[in-house]
């Protein structure tokens, strides 16, 4: 079963007064979920014990209204009303023999307060964090009594909801007992300000109430954040040795990180698996208490490596197990290759920053558990096995022919090209991409233990070619391909001077090798990824770049994943010219025609290329053409035709992921053609 090298990871180990059955911890992360809709929120977390991790804990969880996170949806504990909603959880996750932990948080300034309208209260003075246009007050000595008594009846709460590990949080710039130690918030000059043992004063109270509170059955974990990369305003390498060496013994458990969140969750673009090591690695040096830590660790021989060189005693996992909730039982089991490695895209953290339940693009049943019943490692079988034609091996395709696998039909996968992948394989080719290219070794690894499902590579099919075929039910999933014409958002209508010109490159002719020469524009009018990635590619081929967007920052979307900061950072180091606000009327020649979005200047731009980077077009001809041919399924056997992914509607791999799973789990089965899902009503007062 289990290979022995990974023995040492399925060693239990005692945290304070509870054990842990092994050592894969599922560090807090946000879902979007929250305190909104406890029943899915508790059947994710339920899917992560079964899974096989020994401690499954909650996002950030709110003490009090004072420390209101509105819009974003996390846990909450305010009073003893909140108590049922983690009691959920609780009960599912015990029910697995695992640990649950509890995140509670007083969010100080980095707090709204839009729903509970409290004056938000912080060390000292200041502005709010997220740009809300209202301040902070300075905290009184009666205000610090009061929050170290919400944090204390909190933790009760906690462990009257069955929660076996408490946090105190002092990390992510979110908290309180982290805000007291940054300078730049806290400028007190009383007993918890100045000096360094002043300002861990509070965090080591908060920690010694804890402990006092609910440490006779609990654990009490230590988040502590090692460095933010502020320079002396913030929280530093040297002072953090400092600090972890002041408190070393108090906490019965150490769990360390980086902050922001954006340097903690780095996305694999910019960092790799293990990237905390060389920041977190003197803890365990410092205390005799177990260590927890993170690194986007999927590789189970990374994590005995970090167990037996003494970095770390426990693995800390969110994405992993976002992408996997059965890493660990997949390990025990000698599956390895089954893992479904985190691709590090972020897409689950863009579910957090648009106030949606979490989604992954690795696995498509995150954040479906409760609403429609789906299980990652389980689905239906077929009531009537049948054939399946599945055309196109993109994410959508490879998604489909997998699923459909598993649940037994005759499953037939056409592709085009002579890999397969479609647009993973062909975007893990540019910077920073290679792991994403997971999204097809997962899957191709998995059909490929299949017998029921058969892959045509070099295979492109017409619509007699499918007619001819005979199967049963038809999906196509034959992708999409960037416009040349300009036309997306910022215009309705096509580019003048961008048609049939040879000086028009698409993100399309950059991955299929098609580079320009000289000086090139990037015309950004997409927002995500894409077009810094094309410029990234271009200037390392030495091209001069300037990336242009309408917008007045450059790829917006990409706060949402947590890329922008890393991203604004390496294309300003690789010397590529940003131009925000500008808009591109037309192109003659070598001269660019741009437009001030707000003023409507115009002037010319020399450049020798454009990449337009604005929208995509599905390829659904195919589909087309078979819908037009309709009076012909019926002597072709043909009894459903579907089309889905970038064929349907370009979107993220997540949704191609998304769309092909969704089509195998609902085909023949009866769906409701109003609210495919259960919700959540709030209708007691
Ligand atoms: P999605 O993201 O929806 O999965 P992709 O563009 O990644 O879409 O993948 C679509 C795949 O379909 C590509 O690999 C492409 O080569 C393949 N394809 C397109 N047309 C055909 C066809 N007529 N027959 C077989 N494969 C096709
Ligand atoms: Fe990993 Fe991306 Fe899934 Fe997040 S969405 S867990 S980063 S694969």
């Amino acid at each position: 079963m289990r290979d022995p090298r990974y023995d040492i990871l399925f060693e239990p180990l005692e945290i304070g007064p509870v054990t842990a059955k092994n050592r894969f911890f599922q560090v807090p992360h946000c879902n979007g979920m929250g305190h909104a809709m406890p029943l899915a929120h508790a059947a994710m977390r339920e899917v992560k014990a079964e899974g096989g991790w020994a401690v499954v804990s909650t996002e950030e969880c709110e003490i009090h209204p004072s420390g209101d996170l509105t819009p974003y949806v996390e846990a909450r504990l305010w009073d003893d009303r909140d108590i049922p909603a983690l009691a959920l959880m609780c009960d599912k996750v015990h029910a697995y023999g695992a640990l649950a932990a509890l995140e509670l948080t007083h969010n100080g300034p980095t707090a709204s307060n839009l729903y509970s309208r409290e004056v938000l209260i912080a060390p000292s003075a200041q502005p709010t964090k997220y740009g809300y246009p209202h301040q902070a007050r300075a905290m009184t000595l009666h205000d610090i009594r009061a929050y170290r008594r919400w944090h204390r009846e909190a933790a009760i709460r906690g462990k009257r909801a069955g929660m076996d590990i408490i946090y105190v949080y002092a990390a992510h710039d979110l908290s309180l007992p982290m805000h007291f130690l940054q300078r730049r918030r806290n400028q007190r000059s009383d007993a918890y300000g100045g000096s360094l043992e002043n300002r861990v004063r509070l965090l080591r109270e908060v920690i010694e109430d804890t402990k006092d509170a609910v440490g006779d059955t609990c654990a009490v974990a230590l988040r502590f954040a090692t460095e933010e990369g502020l320079g002396p305003g913030g929280v530093e390498l040297a002072e953090a040795r400092d600090i972890v060496g002041m408190l070393a013994e108090l906490p019965d458990l150490w769990d360390v990180n980086l902050a922001a969140w954006y340097n903690d969750s780095v996305p694999s673009r910019f960092a790799a698996e293990g990237a905390q090591e060389r920041f977190i690695d003197f803890v365990k040096k410092t205390t005799t208490k177990p260590v927890v830590g993170v690194g986007r660790f999927t590789s189970p021989d990374t994590m005995v490596s970090q167990l037996r060189r003494g970095v770390l005693d426990l693995i800390g996992c969110a994405r992993p197990s976002i992408a996997d909730p059965f890493l660990p039982r997949k390990i025990e089991e000698g599956r390895v290759d089954d893992i479904r490695e985190c691709i590090g895209c972020n897409i689950c953290v863009s579910g957090d920053m648009t106030i949606s339940p979490i989604r992954c693009t690795q696995n498509p049943t995150m954040g479906e558990e409760w609403r429609k019943g789906w299980h990652p490692e389980r689905i239906a079988p077929t009531r009537m096995p049948a054939r399946v034609l599945v055309v196109g091996a993109g994410p959508a395709g490879l998604e489909a022919a997998r699923a459909l696998g598993q649940r037994g039909y005759d499953v037939s996968l056409a592709e085009a090209r002579k890999e397969p992948g479609g647009r993973v394989t062909r975007e893990s080719r540019l910077p920073g991409l290679a792991e994403w290219a997971r999204v097809r070794d997962w899957r191709v690894g998995q059909i490929r233990k299949l017998a029921n499902v058969a892959v045509y590579l070099d295979s492109a099919l017409t619509a007699q070619d499918v007619l001819d075929f005979g199967a049963e039910h038809v999906v196509i999933a034959t992708g999409c391909h960037w416009r040349r014409d300009g036309y997306g958002r910022s215009h309705g209508f096509t580019i003048a001077g961008f048609a049939d010109n040879a000086r028009i490159y698409t993100p399309d002719d950059l991955m299929d090798g098609r580079l320009p020469e000289g000086r090139v524009v990037v015309f950004d009018d997409d927002g995500f990824y894409h077009a810094s990635v094309a410029a990234e590619l271009l200037r390392m081929h030495g091209r001069e770049v300037i990336h242009l967007t309408p917008e007045d920052s450059l790829a917006p979307w990409t706060l949402n994943t947590l890329d922008y900061r890393h991203m604004r950072k390496r294309m300003t180091e690789l010397g590529i010219e940003a131009l925000v606000s500008h808009d591109v009327l037309g192109y003659v020649d070598t001269a660019l025609t741009i437009e001030d979005v707000w003023t409507h200047r115009q002037r010319e731009l020399a450049c020798d290329a454009v990449v337009t980077v604005t929208a995509r077009l599905p390829d659904d001809g195919l589909y087309q053409e078979l819908c037009r041919r309709e009076a012909e399924w019926t002597e072709a056997g043909i009894r459903t035709l579907r089309c889905i992914g970038d064929a349907e509607a370009p979107g993220l791999i997540a949704h191609a992921i998304y769309a092909g799973h969704r089509y195998a789990r609902d085909l023949e089965e009866p769906v409701a053609d109003n609210v495919p899902f259960r919700r959540h009503f709030h209708t007691a007062g």
